[in-house]
């Protein structure tokens, strides 16, 4: 079964299409980490934490998404040089995937997303797994503070599946040829990321 799973921008310039969309070929998380509360910050997005701050995100493969419409509206975040590329839409701030550089190819994306009236994220990916609950707003989600290997090992899995299958090309966000970013990127200064922390778990100061 080839089930389609569209992806959309709050205000509908950016559309995405993500192929192979089951439980089985992808892996979804609810993210705790103070870096992914940052990027929903820095966005000004943070309506799309939940209340213990956390990012509800689907990992597919790059393969399995391509932009169809908006490419002139898609940027790319670092919250440090090294940083994950995270990348949004910058007619409404919308996330439309984590990614490290192609090497490592997967890419995470908000699963706010995909929820409309025709289709429901859960329908399309089944349930997220909760993870570094350390930096959760308020009382850990169950089961997301310790080690999760059979999770751990899951996730590695995939990735490595998709690389060894050629699941990591085309990218929508990287050029085949040279490797680079399609889109501009910016990196946050030191000061900008310290001032986002503030906002973040486990114990916001703002
Ligand atoms: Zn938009
Ligand atoms: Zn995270």
């Amino acid at each position: 079964m080839n089930t389609q799973a569209d992806l959309r921008c709050r205000c509908g310039e950016v559309v995405g299409v993500v192929t192979n969309a089951s439980p089985r070929t992808v892996n979804r998380v609810v993210c705790y980490c103070d870096d992914c509360q940052a990027f929903a910050h820095q966005l000004g997005r943070a309506d799309l934490l939940d209340i213990k701050g956390g990012s509800d995100i689907v990992q597919v493969a790059p393969a399995s998404l391509t932009i169809a419409k908006g490419q002139d509206r898609i940027a790319g975040v670092r919250l440090s040089p090294k940083g994950l590329f995270r990348w949004h839409t910058t007619c409404c701030n919308t996330p439309v995937g984590n990614t490290l550089g192609p090497a490592i190819p997967f890419v995470g994306i908000v699963t706010h997303a995909f929820d409309s009236d025709a289709q429901r994220a859960d329908q399309l990916f089944g349930t997220a797994v909760p993870i570094l609950g350390k930096y959760a707003i308020g009382e850990p989600p169950a089961g997301s503070t310790g080690l999760n290997l059979p999770f751990i090992l899951r996730a590695i899995g995939k990735v490595l599946g998709w690389r060894l299958r050629g699941r990591a090309w085309p990218h929508p966000f990287f050029r085949p040829n040279t490797r680079e970013p399609i889109y501009p990127v910016t990196v946050l200064s030191p000061e900008r990321r310290e001032a986002l922390r503030q906002k973040c778990g486990p114990s916001p100061a703002v």
